[in-house]
């Protein structure tokens, strides 16, 4: 029997989920209230089908048929035979919460309900819903068909059998698959924010520019952007939302306050590459600025970034949100991060990390440097992650 996806929300997100469906197989209908969205998704993904052929991932007989399994509509009641249903509108509660309450009374008992949410609470879009054993939020990258990472999100009351059933749909379109709670940021986006925000800090107290920071964190972590790259390449109003509903969702905690530097930028329009101008000028025949390449103040800037990386993935362990197996996947395979945070802080040594934060406290007098509880009483009784 043919499986069949419907996607609301015909935008970046929900265009990329319905091409990786449709290419797996499956059936899919598209919906978006808005024509124009709707007509926009579909040329879109014609012109990606074609330079798919160009460069021979497909043959044009197989590029016809994934195009052909899609169905673009705007009539919401295409979805009722539904094996599941995933939403991708705009980012907005009130929005998401009505569209559950839609789907839930065209669907059938058994149909999977789902949102592609990033920082909204999966339980809270759920809200407006009667059986809630079927929820779950499936959080998908961008770009979707690329991105290999996805993280599920069940709620409280999701039926355990139904988190295998996704997973192992998620895996058969090709994903690496990570269970998260329903926290603000899940996985990924919670332990990444403080990649940028402790580079932004490091910079607001005036210790390094841009170039230098990103410099610091290429040559000594291995990591392949630095933050101030790949901030402009995400887009400063979209690096700086997630930083702000993180921080809001957590109840204001230090770690992930939004830096003063950041937010002129937004107001100002300084983007990044979508903008021409960021933390770097992308316009033509612009100078990158140099790094000073200082050994010494490189490898402090790169390891106090780093000890709030790995105390951040303590905590998203200590506090259940994820396993240690899966934080350390979800950084490697979702922002490619040289090494899984947790691995790494058994290769430095919990003591040490413990050692440098206590440190950052004390010179700083500032509590987002604390180390979680978990980190202290794994140094006191010196074991490891992984043992
Ligand atoms: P988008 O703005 O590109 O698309 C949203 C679409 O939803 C638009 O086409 C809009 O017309 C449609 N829409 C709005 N209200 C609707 C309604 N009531 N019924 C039907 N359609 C409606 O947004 P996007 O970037 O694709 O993001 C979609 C979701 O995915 C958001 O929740 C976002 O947080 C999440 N997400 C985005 C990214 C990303 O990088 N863009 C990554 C992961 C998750």
């Amino acid at each position: 029997m043919k499986q069949k996806l419907s996607v609301i929300g015909a935008g970046t997100m929900g265009t990329g989920i319905s091409q990786l469906a449709a290419t797996h197989g499956w059936d899919v209908s598209l919906i978006d209230s808005n024509l124009d969205a709707l007509g926009q998704s579909r040329s879109s993904l014609h012109s990606v089908m074609n330079s798919l052929v160009e460069k021979e991932k497909f043959s044009l007989e197989e590029s016809g048929e994934i195009l052909s399994r899609i169905q673009w509509t705007s009539d919401i009641k295409s979805i009722s035979d539904s094996k599941l249903v995933i939403e991708a509108v705009i980012e907005n509660m009130a929005v998401k919460q009505k569209i559950f309450s839609d789907i839930e009374s065209f669907v059938s008992n058994n149909c999977i309900i789902s949102t592609n949410t990033s920082s909204l609470s999966v339980a809270g879009i759920a809200s407006s819903c009667s059986n809630l054993t079927r929820i779950v939020g499936i959080h998908f990258f961008n770009p979707v068909p690329l991105m290999k990472l996805v993280e599920v999100v069940p709620v409280e009351q999701t039926d355990s059998d139904l988190i295998e059933n996704v997973k192992s749909t998620l895996q058969s379109w090709g994903k690496t698959v990570v269970i998260a709670k329903d926290t603000p940021g899940f996985i990924v986006n919670r332990v990444a924010r403080l990649f940028y925000g402790e580079a932004l800090r490091i910079y607001d107290e005036g210790l390094a520019d841009f170039a230098t920071i990103d410099w610091a964190m290429k040559e000594f972590g291995g990591f392949k952007m630095g933050p101030f790259e790949l901030m402009d390449y995400i887009g400063n109003d979209v690096n700086y939302n997630a930083t702000e509903s993180v921080y809001f969702g957590s109840n204001y905690n230090p770690r992930y306050k939004p830096s003063p530097t950041q937010k002129k930028m937004v107001d100002e329009g300084l983007l990044g590459r979508k903008s021409g101008q960021g933390y770097y000028d992308y316009s033509n025949g612009a100078a990158m600025p140099q790094p000073v390449e200082d050994k010494n103040s490189g490898k402090k800037i790169f390891n106090r970034i780093l000890a709030m990386l790995i105390n951040e993935a303590a905590d998203t362990l200590n506090l259940a949100i994820a396993s240690r197996d899966d934080i350390d996947t979800a950084m490697t395979i979702g922002v490619n991060y040289p090494k899984g945070l947790l691995k790494w802080a058994d290769e430095i040594g919990i003591e040490s990390v413990c050692t440098r934060l206590i440190k950052f406290q004390s010179h700083s007098d500032d509590d987002r440097y604390k180390p979680c509880s978990l980190l202290i009483k794994m140094a006191k009784e010196n074991y490891n992650f992984y043992a």
